[in-house]
């Protein structure tokens, strides 16, 4: 038992950036062990998705040809069969909602321990240390694991695998019993607001306290357009009802990880870091130089928001 199963995460028709980090987390651990990297993906449209997560270090791609929406049942009766194959000592999934719906009962049916929203792993082959997060981010905690575990990783925590691999592609041999479901997908419906997936987006515009009013929002979507960028915002700005949950950054909202992450009139407080710190490359626009956000920012705009937000409309418009 030195092998490690990581699943991966899509969501209409892409594969999640943590899928492919999930790869990188999997080969460390499997260097440790000394075994291999094997990688499920369940979709109905496998091939694609497969030829995708063969990256560097990456032994076999299992591929489950069934469904294209997420069902728990599915995958849980998928992994669990290919544990019972494949005997892996850990089997990693990413934290996101849905590893979070069937890692759980893989980890029940298969009578092993599971560890959630892992933030950094090691193994000496027998002792399996995951690191945690409390209190938002202040504390670190370890855990650990003797034997086979579950394990579901944090987004952004570990970097992309890269480059193609050699892997062997190898339709998983599993039976899907649908009497067992116990759910029956019938489509997928977006919910009112939820247009936007923040963590897609190459550009972030995100805004928080200083903006001060509703109305002022106006700014931030005038620069955003101008750049081509979304719009995010801390969580006082959702609390607040100006912007919906799903464009909500950080520890009880969405981690993400764009190309460019703009900061506007936000402290940086470790709920919101904790969101976002993964970023390419942070710039920050503060009244106070002393703003936390400052020790993660690549460039700091020390100045009033309201001048400088249109500023910056204008030069990109
Ligand atoms: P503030 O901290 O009030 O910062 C406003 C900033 O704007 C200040 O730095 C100020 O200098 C600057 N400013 C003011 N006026 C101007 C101006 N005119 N021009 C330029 N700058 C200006 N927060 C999140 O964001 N996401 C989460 O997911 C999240 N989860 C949480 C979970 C828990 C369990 C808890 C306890 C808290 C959580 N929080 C979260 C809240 C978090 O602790 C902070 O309260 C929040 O992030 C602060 O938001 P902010 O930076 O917009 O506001």
């Amino acid at each position: 038992m030195t092998d490690i199963l990581a699943v991966a995460d899509h969501r209409r028709g892409e594969l999640r950036d943590v899928s492919y980090e999930l790869l990188t987390a999997g080969r460390l651990l499997a260097d440790e062990t000394g075994g291999d990297l094997h990688v499920a993906v369940i979709s109905g449209t496998v091939e694609d998705f497969a030829s995708k997560l063969d990256r560097e270090g990456v032994d076999v791609v299992h591929t489950v040809d069934y469904g294209e929406e997420f069902n728990h049942g599915v995958y849980a009766q998928a992994i669990t069969q290919l544990y019972d194959r494949l005997a892996p000592r850990y089997v990693l999934t990413p934290n996101s909602v849905n590893g979070l719906d069937y890692a759980p009962a893989v980890a029940t049916t298969l009578d092993v321990p599971i560890v959630t929203d892992v933030v950094g792993l090691e193994t000496d082959g027998e002792t399996l240390t995951a690191t945690r997060e409390m209190y938002g981010g202040k504390v670190e905690t370890t855990t650990e694991l003797e034997g086979p575990a579950v394990v579901t990783i944090r987004g952004a925590e570990w970097p992309a695998a890269e480059g193609t691999g050699d892997a062997a592609i190898e339709p998983a041999d599993v039976t899907i019993d649908e009497d067992a479901l116990g759910s029956t997908v019938n489509g997928f419906e977006e919910v009112a607001g939820g247009d936007v997936d923040i963590s897609d987006a190459d550009v972030l515009v995100s805004v928080g306290r200083g903006i001060e009013e509703e109305e002022n929002l106006d700014l931030v979507f005038d620069l955003a357009e101008a750049l081509d960028a979304t719009v995010s915002a801390s969580r006082p700005i959702v609390d607040n009802g100006w912007l919906p949950k799903n464009r909500q950054v950080g520890q009880s909202g969405k981690v993400v990880t764009p190309d460019v992450y703009i900061a506007i009139g936000i402290s940086g407080a470790v709920q919101h870091v904790a969101g976002m710190k993964g970023s390419d490359t942070i710039v920050a626009i503060n009244t106070d130089p002393n703003a936390p956000i400052m020790d993660i920012a690549d460039y700091a705009i020390v100045d009033d928001l309201f001048d400088v937000v249109p500023a910056l409309t204008a030069e990109f418009s």
